[in-house]
């Protein structure tokens, strides 16, 4: 069965093409700048080199007809035909409270997500288009939703409610839904599997660490707590974005300042986080450099992120009774040692132990397990797979729609 993925943002477009009898990836790539003057198109298959073009992508469906004219070039393709595409999965960041697990994408479902776009303006215009530009090119290929929050379904309520006065909740649907979901579910399930347990009995909690970071609780099986909230904005600090900060900060800034909701905004997402402590870099390797090299505001960026992280581990300690594994993936997660050395030290009270060298020497992307003999909880190094992930959900529901 092969499978086409399709992560659609503002500008771009991703994808994947998977084969589910192999698992193998036939081919990905990235159609950037749409709607811009020139667009850049991306496109790499193993064992050959990329392809790179810069065609004009005036919308999403013109990204997309790109995308399945190469994939079925006699050159360049790596399907005779389009009628090979089985089902598309389609990554989407927000399913609201209705869309709680992965669905196949119909009238309703899109009636559904148009309707909760104002509390997901950024991320949820872009998968709509995507989603209906893929109806229109392939209409008979079913259209399936993978939902970053449904992982989070089973939070509890005095978990995700807000607060605030309850009428918010009711009027605007503003609760804590949680993102990242289908990276802290994949990690996950790999977690279970190399301790050779079912997920149903063990306590996990993921740090997925990337440009955005969240940190997840999963126990027996079930997400308990998130560390984003209403948006991908709350919880641990970020690349560019603060995470949880006093309210009142905010309020004050704008009276301050003199400025709109929506410049506080830009502030909270574009401007903060460790770039806006560092004054350097939004990446980590850059501010660690800096630091290293006497530059005293990187050195508090970085232990304003770490710092951050630990009291997160440490109350998913405390809501769980403890955890049988610490995992860490994405781009720092699976990258930097020293991060996650400097997130697990010093927590031997509550069974933590990571073996130092282990962690330092581990190869960058893979898997590692870098738990420090005697360590109780378990300490993993996870590559994250999302796209995977919106392809095994593909290929189940397709096959369910056939039988
Ligand atoms: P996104 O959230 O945009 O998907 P990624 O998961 O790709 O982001 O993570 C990007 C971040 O990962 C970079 O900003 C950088 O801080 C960090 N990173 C990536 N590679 C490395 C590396 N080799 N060493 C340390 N940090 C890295």
């Amino acid at each position: 069965m092969k499978i086409l993925v399709i992560n659609s943002g503002s500008s771009s477009l991703k994808y994947q093409l998977f084969d589910m009898t192999t698992g193998d990836v036939l081919a990905k790539g990235l159609c950037e700048r749409i709607g811009g003057e020139v667009g850049i198109i991306t496109h790499k298959r193993p064992g050959f080199e990329p392809y790179k073009a810069e065609p004009v992508l005036p919308d999403h469906g013109a990204a997309l007809s790109l995308v399945l004219g190469i994939i079925t070039d006699k050159e360049l393709g790596v399907i005779a035909n389009i009628d090979e595409i089985e089902a598309v999965g389609h990554r989407v960041a927000h399913g609201g409270e209705m869309l709680k697990k992965s669905s196949l994408i119909g009238e309703k479902e899109l009636e559904y997500l148009y309707s909760i776009v104002d509390i997901n303006p950024l991320h949820g215009p872009p998968a709509i288009k995507g989603i209906e530009a893929c109806k229109k090119l392939l209409p008979t290929v079913p259209q399936i939703g993978v939902f970053d929050t449904s992982y989070y379904s089973t939070i509890p309520e005095h978990t995700y409610i807000c607060p605030l006065p309850y009428e918010y909740y009711e009027k605007y649907k503003i609760r804590r839904y949680g993102f990242h979901g289908t990276s802290h579910r994949f990690v996950t399930g790999e977690c279970a599997k190399v301790m050779g347990k079912p997920a149903e009995e063990l306590k996990i909690i993921t740090c997925h660490m990337g440009n955005g970071s969240s940190i997840t609780a999963t126990k027996y099986g079930k997400a308990i707590d998130t560390s984003m909230g209403f948006t991908p904005q709350d919880g641990v600090m970020m690349g560019t974005r603060s995470g949880a900060i006093d309210p009142s900060v905010l309020t004050y800034i704008m009276k301050a300042e003199g400025i709109s909701a929506q410049e506080m905004d830009d502030i909270i997402n574009r401007k903060s986080g460790l770039l806006g402590i560092s004054g350097v870099s939004n990446d980590c390797r850059e501010i660690w450099e800096a630091a290293n090299a006497g530059n005293k505001r990187a050195e508090l960026a970085m232990k304003m992120l770490v710092g951050g992280v630990k009291k997160i581990v440490g109350s998913y300690l405390a809501e769980m009774n403890g955890a049988d594994a610490i995992v860490f993936t994405a781009g720092i997660g699976e990258n930097d040692y020293l991060v996650r050395q400097l997130v697990c030290e010093d927590m031997d009270y509550c069974g933590i132990k990571i073996d130092v060298e282990k962690n330092a020497k581990a190869p960058k992307g893979t898997f590692n397990d870098i738990t420090a003999p005697g360590g109780k909880v378990k300490i993993f190094v996870i590559p994250t797979d999302e796209e995977y992930m919106i392809a095994k959900d593909t290929q189940t529901i397709a096959q369910n729609l056939v039988n």
